[in-house]
């Protein structure tokens, strides 16, 4: 993937987390509860209890960027879905 800032090669990677991973509309933390419970909330990476929750993302160092594409399912390495080598 190209950064859309720089336009150079980004490297693929991974943000990781032992709980569910979702995008939160706001500025306010949730603490209690799946995103799932607030409106406009974006599950990232579904909860894994075996292996944790994961979700590709895209680095550009240069622009100090962070890019995750979740129209792409496979992005989200728990979903049920995703072959482990894939
Ligand atoms: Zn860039």
């Amino acid at each position: 993937m190209l950064c859309p800032y720089c336009s150079r090669e980004m490297e693929k990677g991974l943000i990781q987390s032992p709980h569910e991973i979702a995008w939160l509309k706001g500025e306010k933390k949730r603490m209690f509860g799946r995103a799932g419970l607030y409106g406009d909330s974006v599950v990232l990476s579904e909860l894994n209890f075996v292996k944790g929750s994961a979700v590709i993302a895209y680095l550009c160092r240069s622009c100090q960027k962070v890019i995750i594409d979740y129209a792409d399912a496979r992005s989200d390495c728990s979903a049920r879905h995703v072959s482990a080598d894939d």
